[in-house]
């Protein structure tokens, strides 16, 4: 029997069209997914939303906010919604997708997708990922495995997956870890199991956080520039196993110093950063100084949690917590 699948759109690539003269991909007046539900509705029966139509680059927390509370509400309304499919532009699409999958708590299947291809565009996969996240958001063995990634033919758990490559359509990748599952012609498989779960509240969307990406020879100044702009944390993509250039250490420490939580991830897209090097501007002197040790999240990822994070505790202790989960 068919399920009930609720399908925001969002805007990105996949609900665009390219100028046949200039060769230029932007958003139309209608979207041209909502012109393909004769074609999903022989997959599910589907309900439709569009709160909003952004290329993902304009997408803040205050759309990823709405788009949760649209989700609840809307699942509170329709007790035979089974499966939620959201599509959205590919550049943020794994910030939006974690996000939801730390503060939205269902058991259903909630699956992200997009195209690289605008929808009009020779070999456009837009209409292809949407049907194949139809088919996963149906399938009961989607339940429970957290939010969801699929294009290309793969199933990724949004906690890892990364946007890889600026044009290909297999863009989409879980470095270290691989997709979940994948989408055949005739069935959709699973070949993992996410082992944790998280859940928090989130009431407040206004904490401020940066992303600072180390480099040889960095110095200080941009640490000292987020002090003095007050934001509320930082995180940053350190090198390797978790080092800095010793330049970088008074910055960072005044950081600490102030109370404002610094998260540390490594730029290394594979590895999880630890507390090894013990030189100056090693991970040791880092974690003596308060700096907290991410558990292999990438950058942007880390951002969004710390966010998450600071509108629950401003315990720096509670912080560290949740980022060793
Ligand atoms: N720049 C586009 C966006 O994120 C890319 C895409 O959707 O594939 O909106």
């Amino acid at each position: 029997m068919k399920k009930t699948i609720l399908v925001i759109h969002t805007g990105g690539t996949i609900s665009m069209q390219e100028d046949k003269k200039t060769g230029n991909v932007l958003p139309r007046q209608k979207n041209p997914l909502t012109e393909a539900e004769k074609i999903l509705n022989q997959y599910a029966n589907i309900i439709t939303e569009e709160p909003f139509q952004l290329p993902s680059p304009h997408i803040t927390t205050k759309e990823m906010y709405e788009l949760k509370l649209l989700i609840e509400e809307k699942l509170k309304e329709h007790s035979m919604i089974e499966g939620v499919v959201i599509t959205h532009g590919t550049d943020t699409l794994e910030e939006t997708a974690y996000f939801l999958d730390l503060t939205v708590q269902t058991s259903i299947p909630i699956v992200f997708t997009g195209a690289m291809r605008s929808s009009n565009e020779i070999g456009a996969d837009g209409l292809y990922n949407l049907i194949s996240s139809i088919k996963v958001a149906s399938c009961e063995e989607a339940k429970d495995k957290g939010v969801l990634v699929v294009l290309n033919d793969e199933i990724h758990a949004a906690k890892n997956v990364t946007k890889t490559h600026t044009s290909n359509v297999s863009t989409f990748q879980s470095p270290q870890y691989g997709p979940i599952g994948i989408v055949t012609k005739r069935a959709v498989l699973f070949h993992h199991t996410p082992v944790s779960r998280e859940h928090y509240p989130i009431l407040d969307i206004s904490p401020k956080i940066g992303l600072l990406k180390i480099h040889s020879g960095m110095d200080s100044s941009l640490f000292y520039a987020l002090k003095d702009l007050r934001y509320d944390g930082v995180v940053i993509e350190a090198l390797g196993q978790g080092n800095v250039p010793p330049a970088t250490v008074p910055g960072i420490k005044s950081l600490v110093e102030a109370g404002i939580p610094v998260v540390l991830v490594s730029r290394c897209f594979n590895g999880i950063a630890e507390d090894v090097y013990a030189y100056e501007g090693g991970g040791k002197q880092l974690k003596d100084l308060g700096v907290i040790f991410s558990n292999g999240l990438n950058g942007q990822k880390a951002r969004i949690k710390l966010l998450i994070a600071l509108s629950i505790t401003k315990d720096v202790q509670k912080i560290e917590e949740m980022f060793q989960l």
